[in-house]
C-alpha cells in the first residue's frame, strides 16, 4: 500500500495528525494509496516554506528558470512509463492515454512554458516626445493551484509551469481522488534542483487543505481548475479578500455537424471527443447536433463505433475505455441515464454498468452509451455528466455552460460563421482537443472566468505595473 506525504520546502514532511484518507484503484474498486488529510495547519507550513522561497526564486534569472524547468521534463520524460502507469491505476483511464496524452503533455508543460519565459519581449511605448511608457511585470507571491482527477498530472503542471516560470512560488493540491503522480513529481523537483519551497504540494480534500489554501491571507492568488459549483465557493471566498482568481470549470460542449463534412474523419474524431478518458474531460463533444439529412446515417456510424469500443483492464492496449473516477461517479452518471429515460430519451447504445470478471469485478465501468430523443431543456442535455454517455440534439448555444465546440464542415465560410456565433472560449473546425499552447483558453458562461496559456498564464502570475519617464 502506497502511503503518501506532502512536500514541504523540498522535504517530505509528516502529519501533525496522522489521519489519511483512502484511495482506490477505480478498475478494481480496492484501496491502493493513502493520502495525507491535511489541514489548515499544513497549509500554513507550506505557505511559510513558499513565501520563504518567493524572496529567492523571485528574483532568479529567466534562464537559470527555465534551465531548471528543462530539467524536470527532461527527468519526467525519462520517467514517462512510470508516470503513465501510476496515472492509469490511480485515475482508472487508459494506459494507452496516459502515456500519449496525460504524461507527454505535463512534460510539454514545462518545456512550453521554459521558452516562453526566454522568448517574449516586454513592449515599451514612446508618446509622442513626451513620454517612455515602459510596463514592469513582477511575479505576484505565493500561488494557491487546486486541480481536478481527470487529467491528473496534466492540469496540476498546466499551472506549476507558468506559476515559476513567472517567478512565482505556490502551495499545489491535487484531488483527493488522484494524488499520487504529484507525489512523485516531487522527487523529479528534488532531482533537477528546483530551490526548496518553490512548489509545494499539500494532499487532501477539498473542504479542508482547499478551503485553508483558497482562504489563507498570504496566498493572493488561487488558480483553480474544477466544478463549476466549487468554482463559486472560492470565487466566493476569494472576493471579499481582493484575490486574483482563475477558474477553469466544467462543460457541455457541443459538436455540430453539417452535411458536407469529411463524414469519417467526423464519425471517428466525434467518438474520440465523447469517449476519451472514458468521457471525463472537461472538453468532451457531449451534446451532438447533425444536418437532418445525414443524421441516420451518423448515427448508425456513431452507434456502431461506439458498440466497439472496449471497455475493461486500462492497461490492456486494446481497450478504448477504462474506469470511471469513483464509485459515487459511476453512480451519479448512472441516474442521469436513468433520468434520460423518465425524459423519453432513447437509449441507443450502452446504458447500463460494464461487469467485468476477475479482479476487475468491483471496478467502475460504464458502457459508452448514445441517448438521442431528448429535449435541450432536460437536464441530461443541461448538466455535465462527465461520463461515457452521448446525445443527439439540436440547439447549440443552450446550455448554461459555454466552454468549447467542434464545427465539422468543409465550407469554410459556414464553419467560421457558426464559429463566431458559438458561446464558447474554444471552436475547433473538423478537429477536436488539437492544443496550441500559446493561444487563450478558458470558457464562458458558468464554464470560467479567465484564460490560461502563453502570455494569458504569464498576465495571470504577474502583475503589470506602468512606468511613465517624461522625456
Ligand atoms: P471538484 O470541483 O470536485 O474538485 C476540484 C479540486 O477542488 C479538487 O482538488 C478538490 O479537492 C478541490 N476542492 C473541492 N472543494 C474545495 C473548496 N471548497 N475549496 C478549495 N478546493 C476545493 O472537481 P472534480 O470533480 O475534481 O473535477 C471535475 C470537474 O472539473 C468537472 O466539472 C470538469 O469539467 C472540470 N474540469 C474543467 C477543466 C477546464 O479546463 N475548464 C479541466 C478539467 C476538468
Amino acid at each position: 500500500m502506497l502511503l503518501l506525504s506532502n512536500f514541504i520546502g523540498g522535504k517530505f514532511a509528516s502529519l501533525k495528525e496522522e489521519t489519511y484518507i483512502d484511495s482506490y484503484n477505480p478498475s478494481t474498486g480496492k484501496v491502493y494509496a493513502r493520502i495525507p488529510n491535511s489541514t489548515e495547519y499544513e497549509i500554513n507550513l507550506a505557505v511559510e516554506a513558499a513565501q520563504k522561497a518567493f524572496q529567492t526564486w523571485s528574483k532568479t534569472s529567466r534562464s537559470t528558470r527555465a534551465q531548471i524547468m528543462y530539467k524536470i521534463a527532461d527527468i519526467l520524460e525519462s520517467k514517462l512509463n512510470e508516470f503513465a502507469i501510476a496515472e492509469s491505476i490511480d485515475q482508472g483511464k487508459t494506459l494507452e492515454f496516459a502515456k500519449n496524452v496525460d504524461i507527454p503533455r505535463s512534460i510539454y508543460n514545462f518545456r512550453y512554458f521554459a521558452g516562453h519565459i526566454l522568448h517574449t519581449e516586454e513592449k515599451s511605448t514612446v508618446m509622442d516626445n513626451i513620454a517612455l511608457n515602459y510596463i514592469q511585470r513582477s511575479p505576484l507571491g505565493v500561488a494557491g493551484l487546486i486541480s481536478p482527477w481527470n487529467l491528473p498530472l496534466y492540469l496540476l503542471t498546466w499551472k506549476i509551469a507558468p506559476c515559476i516560470a513567472a517567478g512565482c512560488t505556490c502551495v499545489a493540491k491535487p484531488s483527493e481522488f488522484t494524488s499520487v503522480t504529484a507525489y512523485m513529481l516531487c522527487d523529479v523537483f528534488k532531482q533537477a534542483g528546483l530551490p526548496e519551497g518553490v512548489v509545494n504540494i499539500i494532499f487532501g480534500t477539498g473542504s479542508k487543505a482547499g478551503q485553508a489554501l483558497v482562504s489563507h491571507p498570504k496566498v493572493p492568488l488561487i488558480s483553480f481548475t474544477g466544478g463549476t459549483v466549487t468554482g463559486k465557493k472560492i470565487n466566493e471566498t476569494c472576493a471579499p479578500l481582493f484575490k486574483k482568481v482563475s477558474l477553469e470549470l466544467g462543460g457541455k460542449n457541443a459538436n455540430i455537424i453539417f452535411e458536407d463534412c469529411d463524414f469519417e474523419k467526423t464519425v471517428d474524431t466525434s467518438i474520440r471527443a465523447a469517449f476519451s478518458n472514458q468521457g471525463e474531460i472537461c472538453l468532451c463533444g457531449s451534446r451532438i447536433f447533425v444536418q437532418k439529412s445525414i443524421y441516420p446515417k451518423f448515427l448508425d456510424a456513431f452507434i456502431s463505433q461506439a458498440r466497439q469500443l472496449v471497455v475493461g483492464d486500462p492497461k490492456d492496449p486494446k481497450t478504448k475505455v477504462g474506469a470511471l473516477i469513483s464509485k459515487q461517479h459511476m453512480e451519479k452518471v448512472l441516474k442521469y441515464i436513468e433520468l434520460a429515460k423518465e425524459y423519453g430519451g432513447i437509449i441507443e447504445c450502452g446504458g447500463i454498468r460494464k461487469k467485468l470478471d476477475g479482479e476487475f469485478s468491483d471496478g467502475y465501468f460504464v458502457e459508452p452509451t448514445v441517448i438521442t430523443n431528448i429535449k435541450s431543456s432536460c437536464r441530461v442535455a443541461q448538466e455535465e455528466i462527465f461520463g461515457p454517455v452521448k446525445e443527439a440534439i439540436n440547439l447549440a448555444n443552450d446550455n448554461q455552460y459555454g466552454l468549447s465546440c467542434s464545427i465539422w464542415s468543409e465550407n469554410g465560410r459556414r464553419a467560421r460563421r457558426v464559429a463566431e456565433s458559438i458561446q464558447v472560449g474554444y471552436v475547433w473546425v473538423n478537429c477536436w482537443m488539437v492544443r496550441d499552447l500559446r493561444v487563450p483558453f478558458g470558457g464562458v458562461k458558468k464554464s470560467g472566468i479567465g484564460r490560461e496559456g502563453g502570455e494569458y498564464s504569464m498576465n495571470f502570475f504577474t502583475e503589470q505595473k506602468t512606468i511613465l519617464i517624461n522625456l
